[in-house]
């Protein structure tokens, strides 16, 4: 088994995790229906894009 060296510092451990972070995924505001979507994305709740329906949505899903 691999086994490491040296034993990593608090701070050299901590600066590696500098950068792993997540950051929230984009989200806009659906102008037909109001459900947050991915910009650029057709509307997940509605199958909204620019103004027009793209794909039909079956809303009933008990
Ligand atoms: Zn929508």
């Amino acid at each position: 088994m691999a086994v490491p060296k040296k034993k990593v510092s608090k701070s050299q451990r901590d600066q590696r995790r500098s950068h792993d972070a997540l950051t929230p995924g984009a989200h806009t505001e659906c102008p037909n229906c109001g459900e947050l979507k991915r910009p650029h994305h057709i509307c997940g709740a509605c199958g909204y894009y620019e103004g027009r329906e793209v794909i039909s949505v079956s809303a009933t899903v008990s």
